[in-house]
């Protein structure tokens, strides 16, 4: 188990031990290009001088304070900055250290809110197919991950789920990407009306399907559509951004793209950008208001919920992200990553599709590009492509998810936004070298 310490040395991975821009060196030397941030986290880079000042200075100043007796500076301040650039009517922010946390929270807030407005029959939740939102038994039970779940049923919560907006599998050759859109939106409604719309408390969705599609997006007015059915049913719109949050698409909220605002939403990663834990769910004031007016208090909390030096964190890194124009920038860093990677392995006989959003690229495998066939799981492809990316000093995230029943392989890349057009050629040359080692 290579996720337990201390480390099994038959299987263990290499000790990482110091962190340069957009590289990770081992305890041996060897350099990684951090191709996907690990798992879209670094946002930075590595070694931010100025995160690295904001941390050390509040630990002088005060590491911990319960949110039970205070609240403290930074996270006043960070929740502020949030707040400033959210959509909607997004307006009150919880922190957390992660993204499970994130998504639990917007659950029982959700589920809290239909009680205290009177519609405690509204429970029910669905979300997507093939989606991840976090390993919690919650969270768990909202994705709609096959494997993931497999070994954990029965699990707790009442969820249902509909196909994800994936165009590149799901549309029909005959339709228009809007077309698609509206046909892969109409299932929300299909379901509500199935379950009982007076049953149904949330939608949750990734805007951007990150860990299990591979940097899909979806295509446009499928998002507007949902909303609108949300809306027309009483139901919340949860959206999922721990993953393709925090201007990774090329928008400080990746659902500015789609020209939607959630009732919740959850952001985590690049929020602490890999130098402290740390997620938030930030609701809306119509919900926040009913609390408040209600029994008062939104009965959930762990320990270190707010912490000082986490959120002193998170507000180095928003204020690096916007003040340094590094999400300005990632929409046209990212369309020349797509340029590279397709002169590269747009031809290749194996690859099925080149996607994403400003630095949120995905590549699917395939084992016939014209029928797109995804290999058989035996040949554990994604594996195979994470040991090869290393061996040529990468850090990609190769992942297996499941396409209709049967497993399908994609790489996920997820850059730091500080990267050079030098930077953007030495990822996509080891992506090639990865896969073309691989798939020859
Ligand atoms: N939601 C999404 C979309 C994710 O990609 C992840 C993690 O990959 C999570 C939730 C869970 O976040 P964490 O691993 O920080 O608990």
């Amino acid at each position: 188990m290579s996720n337990v310490f201390p480390r099994d040395t038959r299987i263990s991975p290499p000790v990482a031990v110091r962190g340069e821009g957009c590289y990770l060196i081992d305890s041996e030397g060897k350099r990684y290009f951090d191709g996907s941030g690990g798992a879209a986290v670094s946002c930075l880079g590595h070694g931010d001088a100025g995160v690295t000042a904001a941390i050390k200075d509040q630990l002088d100043r005060l590491a911990f304070a319960h949110t039970s007796f205070f609240t403290s500076e930074p996270a006043e301040a960070l929740a502020e900055l949030l707040i400033q650039h959210a959509p909607g009517d997004l307006s009150r922010v919880y922190f957390v250290s992660g993204g499970s946390e994130a998504v639990e929270a917007a659950l029982k807030l959700a589920r809290q809110y239909y009680v205290e407005i009177d519609q405690p029959e509204r429970s029910r939740i669905i979300a997507r197919r093939q989606s991840y939102h976090g390993n919690t038994l919650g969270a768990l039970a909202t994705g709609g991950n096959e494997w993931r779940r497999a070994q954990f049923g029965p699990l707790l919560l009442d969820v249902s789920h509909i196909a994800p907006c994936y165009e590149y599998r799901f549309k029909a050759e005959k339709e228009t990407a809007h077309e698609y859109g509206q046909r892969a939106a109409q299932e929300l409604e299909d379901e509500i009306l199935r379950l009982g719309p007076d049953t149904v408390m949330a939608f949750v969705a990734e805007p951007v399907v990150g860990a299990t599609l591979g940097a899909v997006p979806a295509v446009e007015g499928y998002f507007k559509r949902i909303r609108e059915i949300c809306d027309r049913y009483g139901v919340l719109l949860i959206l999922d951004e721990v993953m393709c949050g925090m201007g990774r698409t090329g928008y400080l909220y990746a659902c500015e793209a789609d020209g939607v605002a959630p009732d919740i939403l959850c952001i985590a990663k690049g929020l602490g950008a890999g130098y402290q834990p740390i997620g938030a769910m930030l609701c809306s004031g119509a919900i926040y208001d009913a609390i408040a007016s209600g029994s008062g208090f939104f009965q959930h909390g762990h320990t270190y919920i707010g912490h000082p030096v986490a959120t002193a964190a998170g507000l180095a890194v928003v204020r690096a992200l916007l003040d340094r124009g590094l999400v300005a920038g990632v929409t046209s860093l990212g369309e020349k990553l797509d340029d590279a990677l397709r002169s590269l392995l747009g031809q290749h006989p194996h690859v099925g599709d080149i996607r994403g959003r400003g630095l949120f690229r995905g590549i699917e495998l395939v084992e016939n590009r014209e029928t797109k066939a995804p290999f058989d799981p035996s040949q554990k492809i994604a594996a195979k492509l994470k040991k090869a990316a290393m061996e040529a000093g990468l850090i990609c995230y190769p992942m297996s998810g499941t396409i209709d029943g049967q497993k399908g392989d994609h790489i996920l890349l997820a850059p730091p936004f500080i990267m050079t057009d030098d930077h953007i050629g030495e990822l996509s040359e080891k992506v090639a070298i990865s896969v073309t080692k691989v798939l020859g």
